[in-house]
């Protein structure tokens, strides 16, 4: 292809609110064998919902929930702000009408009224948050989390977990003083249009892929139901640039789809890097391409505008 045909790509590509970071990834996107997803963002809308509370203890609804919003709150992690959101549901209806002066205040101050202090926060990248209240540990997290810090899963609640997985949803331990205290359901409902653009994508012989730091069964239940049979999952976040160089050593071209801190190693490791336009900054910067309207569509028109510039009409 000539310049010319490379910046005319690149300008429909622009106007398609496709961009392009240079020549050489427009060229290479033609070639593309593989394209893997990043589930939770990528595939799914990001926008976890807790739909399910379980307390497994003698500990009442209210205060659980208070704890375990208290230990998430330090959190960015997409699962955290979903956990927050439903306990500041909670608390408003809880107390609807303060009659203190908390009422005068905004319901984010209300909130950090009712939330317990916790104190030697840390993030534990692919697998939760641990902290201390009331000088006793509070784990928040799945359960290589749990295993890590040697707190049992009773079998009832690991059939309660099982069964959120199998419907698709996360389901997150939450322990407390070395005890398993309840689990929440989280569930991240697909992109409209993820099934349609895989369903494409196999159509022009490109084959899907999905990784996730998420587990297996969750991985498995959303996999199905865009049909892709090909997944990763718990996969730690320095594993996914890993599980791209696996697929690249036979000499195939690689593409990477995501949006978060986590992807952008892979994003760098792949031959062709895509990530969502809302996703973090640190992706957007790793990744070739990034798709402004957030539509995985855009994954078919990459690839499509690269296949018209660069093949040759037989
Ligand atoms: P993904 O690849 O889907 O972006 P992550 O690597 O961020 O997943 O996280 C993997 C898993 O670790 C999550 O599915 C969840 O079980 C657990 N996890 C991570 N951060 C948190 C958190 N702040 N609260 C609860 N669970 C978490
Ligand atoms: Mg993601």
């Amino acid at each position: 292809a000539t310049p010319t045909a490379v910046m005319v790509a690149t300008g429909v590509g622009a106007n398609n609110g496709v961009l392009i970071k240079g020549g050489d990834a427009l060229e290479r996107a033609q070639k593309v064998k593989y394209v893997i997803f990043d589930k939770t963002g990528t595939l799914t809308q990001g926008k976890a919902t807790v739909t399910t509370v379980k307390v497994f203890s003698e500990m009442d609804r209210g205060d659980f929930l208070r704890l375990l919003a208290s230990a998430e709150a330090s959190s960015e992690h997409p699962l955290a702000k979903a956990i927050l959101e439903y306990a500041r549901h909670f608390q408003f209806f809880e107390n609807p009408t303060a009659t203190d002066e908390s009422q005068h205040r905004s319901n984010e101050s209300a909130m950090s009224g009712w939330l317990l202090e916790a104190t030697d926060f840390s993030a534990i990248p692919g697998r939760g948050v641990q902290c201390d209240i009331d000088g006793k540990q509070v784990l928040v997290g799945n359960r290589s989390l749990l295993a890590e810090k040697g707190i049992a899963i009773p079998t009832n609640v690991e059939d309660f977990v099982v069964d959120l997985e199998e419907n698709a949803k996360t389901g997150i331990l939450v322990a407390y003083d070395s005890e398993l205290i309840g689990v929440v359901g989280v569930a991240d409902p697909l992109k409209r249009e993820a099934a349609v653009v895989v369903e494409g994508l196999k159509k022009m012989g490109v084959h899907p892929i999905m990784v996730t730091g998420d587990n297996w069964r969750t991985a498995r239940a959303v996999a199905k139901e865009v049909d892709i049979q090909d997944i990763r999952a718990e996969v730690m976040p320095a594993g996914k640039a890993d599980v791209i160089r696996s697929f690249q050593k036979d000499g195939s071209i690689v593409a990477m789809v995501g949006d978060g801190i986590n992807d952008s190693p892979a994003l760098a490791a792949a031959d062709v890097g895509i990530a969502i336009g809302a996703g973090t900054d640190i992706a957007i910067e790793a990744a070739d391409y990034v798709l402004m309207r957030n539509n995985l569509e855009d994954v078919i028109t990459a690839i499509d505008l690269s296949r018209k510039t660069f093949t040759r009409i037989r």
